[in-house]
C-alpha cells in the first residue's frame, strides 16, 4: 500500500513554491501535465508531489501521510515533530529577528523584559527568551507580524527578515538575529528499505545541484609558458584540461572554480597572462 513511491510534499503557494519545483525538475523530478492542486505524479522517478500549507508539512511528515517535504527551517524548528532533517538545500535564506519601533529607546535584550512581543513563532522565540534569562508577553499572530507594534498590540515583534525592507516599511528596527533558516528537506524516520534508497538517490542529485550551483567551469586562453602558475591558481577537481590553441606557443585551460574565489582569481589569471576568460554555469556536478 503506496509503499512503490516516495511521496514529497512542498509548500502550495508562497515564496517555497518555485524554487522547490526549480530544484525537483533540476534533480530529473518532472511533474507529469496531469496534476490538480493537491497531488501530481512525475514521469521519471517514482514518486507524487502533495502541494500542502507549509506550515502543516512536519505534522504531515511525522504521521507518514507525505515521506519527504521541503519546508523552511524555522517552520520545522517552531513545529518541534519528530522527523529527520536529510538536508540542507542552500535557498530561501531569511532569518528570524527582534525588531521595535525605531523610536524604542533599545540598548539590549533587557530592554524586552516585561514587553508584549508579536510572532508567528511562539516557540522559537520561548526558548530564545529563557535562554536569555527575559520574562516576556509572547502574542501570537498568524500574518502580518510587522503591523503589530502600531495598532498598539505588541511593543515588538519577531519575525522574519531577508532584506529588513519590510521592517523598516512599518517603522521598525531589527534589533537582535534570533535564528538563521534556510529551506531543508526534511524525512520521516520509519521509511522503508525502498522508500529510504529513492531518499539516498534523491539526496544524491540535490547534491550534485547544490555544488554545480557554488561551482563556475572556467576555460581560457594563455601562454603555454603560464601552465604551471595557472594550474595552481585553478587546479580543479583533480587536473584542468590543457589543450593546444592553432597559434604556436599559446594554450586553452579548461577547470572548475568555486564561485566565491571568482574575482580575486580572475585578477591573478590576468596577470598570468591569460586571456578570452569565460565563466560558465554547471548544471550538474558529481565528484
Ligand atoms: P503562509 O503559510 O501564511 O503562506 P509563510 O510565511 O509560512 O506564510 P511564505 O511567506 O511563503 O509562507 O514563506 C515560506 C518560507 O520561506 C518561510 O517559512 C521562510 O523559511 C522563507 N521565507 C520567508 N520570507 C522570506 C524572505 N523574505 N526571504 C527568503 N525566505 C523567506
Ligand atoms: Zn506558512
Amino acid at each position: 500500500m503506496n509503499s512503490s513511491y516516495l511521496k514529497i510534499a512542498i509548500q502550495k503557494s508562497g515564496r517555497l513554491l518555485e524554487k522547490s519545483l526549480a530544484m525537483l525538475n533540476e534533480c530529473g523530478i518532472r511533474i507529469n501535465s496531469g496534476y490538480n492542486q493537491l497531488r501530481a505524479v512525475c514521469d521519471n522517478f517514482p514518486c507524487e508531489i502533495l502541494f500542502l500549507r507549509d506550515d502543516d508539512i512536519p505534522a504531515y511528515i511525522e504521521d507518514g501521510v507525505a515521506d519527504v517535504g521541503i519546508v523552511g527551517e524555522n517552520v520545522v524548528v517552531e513545529k518541534q515533530k519528530d522527523i529527520l532533517l536529510a538536508t540542507r538545500l542552500g535557498f530561501a535564506q531569511c532569518r528570524l529577528a527582534l525588531a521595535v519601533p525605531r523610536d524604542f529607546a533599545y540598548t539590549d535584550i533587557k530592554s524586552l523584559e516585561g514587553k508584549r512581543i508579536a510572532t508567528s513563532y511562539p516557540k522559537i522565540l520561548q526558548n530564545f527568551l529563557d535562554e536569555a534569562g527575559i520574562q516576556a508577553e509572547i502574542h501570537i499572530i498568524s500574518g502580518s507580524v510587522e503591523i503589530a507594534p502600531s495598532i498598539g498590540l505588541a511593543d515588538a515583534i519577531c519575525d522574519i527578515v531577508s532584506t529588513g525592507s519590510t521592517l523598516l516599511s512599518n517603522g521598525l528596527k531589527e534589533v537582535q538575529p534570533v535564528m538563521k533558516s534556510e529551506a531543508v528537506l526534511v524525512a520521516n524516520h520509519h521509511l522503508n528499505d525502498f522508500k529510504q534508497k529513492l531518499l539516498d538517490k534523491l539526496i544524491f542529485r540535490i547534491n550534485a545541484y547544490k555544488k554545480a550551483r557554488y561551482y563556475k567551469y572556467i576555460l581560457l586562453n594563455a601562454p603555454a609558458d603560464q601552465l604551471q602558475a595557472i594550474i595552481e591558481l585553478i587546479p580543479g577537481m583533480k587536473s584542468p584540461t590543457v589543450l593546444p590553441l592553432a597559434e604556436p606557443g599559446w594554450i586553452s585551460i579548461h577547470s572548475v572554480i568555486q564561485e566565491d574565489d571568482f574575482w580575486e582569481i580572475i585578477e591573478k589569471l590576468q596577470a598570468c597572462g591569460a586571456q578570452g576568460i569565460l565563466v560558465v554555469p554547471i548544471e550538474k556536478m558529481i565528484l
